[in-house]
């Protein structure tokens, strides 16, 4: 029997069990770690809560997860609980899937003021992390500034320019939907310190803000390149920045007629942010673009800034004992090997970018090259082992029944229109999951 441990049960630690399932079939024992009670990690801690479709993807991961050789071993902090060399010991193969849950820091004068977030808090807020649960964001004020031009920063934008009765299908948590419709934000801008053609936006995200019941999106037409232009960008940019010509369209008189005004602001890099104690602007440079690179003009300019989200990427957590490289922000590694039976695949392998999907070939890569550099699987204890320490230890271990119990639990006390409402604290969830009765 080959035992693997994966540590992470969002998309690449699910693809990933279903890649070692694929090639191994009954010769394989997977035990799928995670820090918080519930899985799936970023399918429920980062895509938007008003994209349930994505979210459906579950249902993939699910058939994998009630696989009987595989294990869902929730509330179990790698690193802490257990450390990776006690995994290593016990496994024929550990694969770090944990993703990249860290904002990258802004690293500008002022980034420390009140009411500036980084979007892994801000998100996490909006779908109910327990970590970010408490972030409480004041939207009390007029203007909020998103920095960034990707899909996160679209994600932000979207959330905090929607009515209440446009959250309706979405699984939000009741602490963001009660605090968003109390919001006074009237404008939002989107920062970007390159041009329309350098945007991460896709084609069907970026539309979204184009049917918003209160909000209207704008783009500078002077900021647009010539259209000619256009035709030497891949098809789906392409699709974006004909969007962004659609948006530059928005007749300006239609500004006071709306609740909620977006605004892009393109050639403007960040420099600074402005306040005493909470911000109150943000100090912005003109810039260039010369062969893809922005360029600062020297020319700048302030934006009053009620609210600070930067949208700028992320960053993996570095765990005890596996090296990390600081400057890639992920685990040091040569195309997915971190140390001999270590790997890491997914974001915490390549960094954050690419869709859902990509991790699936991901996971596939990683099992293939733990084939290859393996040959027959050593006497190691796998799942026995780790349970045998998990007791020794008093481990609370939250198991995929137990978090069944604990979704059936969030659909029973969801409101009328959602399809389940988040636990946002660890207690609650073990408590749901019939722990401690
Ligand atoms: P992203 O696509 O890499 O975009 C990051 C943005 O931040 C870029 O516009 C970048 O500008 C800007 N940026 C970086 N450093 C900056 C700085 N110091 N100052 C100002 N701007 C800075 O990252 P993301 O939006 O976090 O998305 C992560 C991944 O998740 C992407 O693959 C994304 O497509 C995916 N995602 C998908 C969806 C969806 O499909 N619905 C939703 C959310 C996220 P430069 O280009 O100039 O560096």
């Amino acid at each position: 029997m080959r035992h693997i441990a994966i540590v992470g049960s969002g998309p690449a630690g699910y693809y990933t069990a279903e890649a070692a399932q694929k090639l191994w079939g009954a010769d394989v024992e997977i035990d799928i770690f995670d820090m918080l009670p519930v899985p799936y990690g970023l399918i429920r801690f980062g895509v938007a809560p008003d994209h349930q479709s994505i979210k459906g993807v579950t249902r993939r991961y699910e058939q994998t997860a009630l696989a009987d050789n595989v294990r869902f071993i929730g509330n179990v902090k790698v690193g802490s609980d257990v450390s990776v060399a006690e995994l290593r010991d016990l496994y024929d193969a550990v694969v770090l899937a944990t993703g990249a849950p860290r904002d990258r820091p802004l690293g500008l004068p002022g980034d420390h003021l009140g009411n500036v977030h980084g979007s892994a808090a801000f998100v996490g807020w909006y779908n109910g992390h327990p970590e970010f649960a408490a972030l409480d964001p004041d939207l009390s004020g007029k203007t909020a500034v998103v920095i960034g031009m990707g899909n996160v920063a679209l994600d932000v934008a979207r959330i905090l320019a929607k009515s209440r009765e446009e959250f309706a299908g979405s699984d939000i948590v009741a602490h963001a939907l009660d605090r968003l419709a109390e919001s006074r934000i009237g404008r939002i801008v989107i920062l970007g310190r390159r041009g329309p053609h350098q945007i991460m936006m896709t084609p069907k995200e970026l539309g979204e803000l184009g049917h918003l019941q209160r909000a209207v999106a704008h783009v500078d037409p002077a900021d647009l390149p010539d259209e000619g232009d256009d035709a030497l960008l891949e098809p789906g940019l392409r699709k974006s920045v004909a969007l962004l010509r659609g948006f530059a369209n928005n007749a300006k008189a239609t500004r006071r007629d709306v609740p909620i005004n977006v605004d892009f602001d393109f050639f403007a890099s960040p420099r600074g942010l402005i306040g005493e104690g909470r911000v109150k602007a943000i100090a912005v440079e003109r810039t260039r673009v010369e062969a893809g690179r922005a360029i600062g003009t020297g020319q700048f300019y302030e934006i009053p800034a009620d609210l600070v989200i930067s949208c700028i990427g992320y960053q993996t957590s570095p765990i005890a004992g596996v090296p990390f490289d600081e400057r890639a922000g992920r685990f040091a590694n040569d195309e997915g090997r971190i140390l001999p039976g270590l790997y890491c695949v997914g974001w915490a392998r390549r960094g954050p970018s690419g869709t859902i999907g990509t991790n699936r070939p991901d996971g596939f890569g990683v099992v293939e090259m733990i084939a290859a550099d393996q040959g027959a699987p050593a006497e190691k204890p796998g799942g026995k082992g780790f349970d045998a320490l998990a007791a020794s230890r008093k481990l609370d271990v939250v198991t995929f029944a137990d978090w069944k119990r604990i979704e059936e639990a969030e659909e029973t006390r969801a409101r009328d229109d959602a399809p389940r409402e988040k636990f946002v604290a660890v207690d609650e969830m073990i408590r749901a999951s019939g722990h401690g009765d």
